[in-house]
């Protein structure tokens, strides 16, 4: 049976490693500050917003929640993002995705000051990942490096497989492998017998959103498997991209759904907070 990466117990030990590096900086009397916007009332995102508050307070970051209605015209929301550019209080800000229709989701995120982009969207982030220099990681891939990280599974050298190749989670993802020393493969809608392709990994990390899309023979005996998804089932029911129970007798390793890649990303939003507030209250002397 394979080894359960329990990502409630890893996100909780990296922000309490947050907490103590905070600890040192806190007579300073500042304090990181997040800023999440959401536009609209998509279930998920609420809970999502929800935690992300949540997981500010118990480290004591200064957070604030700007909530919007549906039909907000996209200038206005540029200009909140504009306003929280200049605000001192605030270190990272976060935009929930998907926005509602009539909003461009580029232009919002091209809006962002780099230095506030804590989800690691804006193109500056992205093109640093590509160079390879150091700066703000998407939040869901960088947690999946750090649950590899803290399992001592080492990306170096095995075969890769990401499948997904969104700009949130597949892109950033092959590309932070790759950094690790993977040998990396992206899969997506268009790939051919998918299958073959993703039994040759050491590692398969799905990030699709069809429930329970990668099935037990599509994986190599042994195999590390990490699934991003996040489905619903038509019983209600939470489920990722992966065949769970028929999958985890044969992995070596695998992330469960619900508890598995979901609070790593809350904790990498908290490490990102934390990295651009010590980047700009150090820039600013
Ligand atoms: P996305 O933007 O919709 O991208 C999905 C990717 O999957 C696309 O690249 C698409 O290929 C590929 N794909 C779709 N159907 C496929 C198929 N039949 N065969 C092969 N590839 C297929 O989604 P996303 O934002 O990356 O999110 C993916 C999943 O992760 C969702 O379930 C989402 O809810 C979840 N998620 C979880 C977290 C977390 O914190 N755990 C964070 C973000 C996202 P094409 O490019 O060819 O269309």
């Amino acid at each position: 049976m394979a080894l359960l990466l329990d990502g409630n117990a890893v996100s909780k030990a990296v922000q309490e490693r947050i907490a103590g590096e905070f600890e040192k900086v806190k007579s300073s009397g500042q304090k990181p500050g997040l800023a999440v916007v959401l536009v609209g009332d998509n279930p998920a995102s609420v809970v999502y917003v929800g935690r992300k508050k949540k997981a500010c307070e118990t480290l004591g970051f200064f957070s604030e929640e700007y909530r919007l209605p549906t039909e907000t015209p996209e200038g206005e929301l540029l200009g909140l993002v504009q306003k929280l550019n200049q605000d001192a209080k605030i270190h990272g800000i976060l935009v929930q995705l998907p926005l509602p229709g009539h909003l461009n989701p580029q232009k919002v995120i091209e809006t962002i000051d780099p230095r506030k982009d804590v989800d690691g969207m804006h193109p500056f982030s992205l093109g640093k990942l590509v160079a390879g220099l150091p700066g703000l990681r998407s939040c869901t891939p960088a947690g999946v490096m750090a649950m590899l990280e803290h399992y001592k599974i080492s990306p170096a050298g095995k075969r890769a497989v990401v499948i997904g190749r969104s700009i949130m989670v597949g892109k950033p993802m092959a590309q932070l492998l790759i950094e690790a020393n993977a040998t990396v493969t992206v899969c997506h809608s268009k790939t051919k017998d998918i299958g073959a392709v993703i039994r040759e990994a050491d590692l398969v990390v799905a990030a699709i959103g069809r429930p329970r899309f990668v099935t037990a023979d599509m994986v190599k005996e042994g195999a590390v498997v990490v699934d991003v998804g996040i489905n619903r089932t038509a019983e209600g029911k939470l489920v990722g991209d992966v065949d769970f129970d028929a999958i985890a007798p044969k992995a070596s390793a695998i992330t469960p759904v619900p508890g598995g890649v979901g609070p790593m990303t809350i904790a990498l939003l908290m490490k990102n907070t934390y990295q651009a507030f010590l980047e700009q209250t150090q820039n600013r002397g």
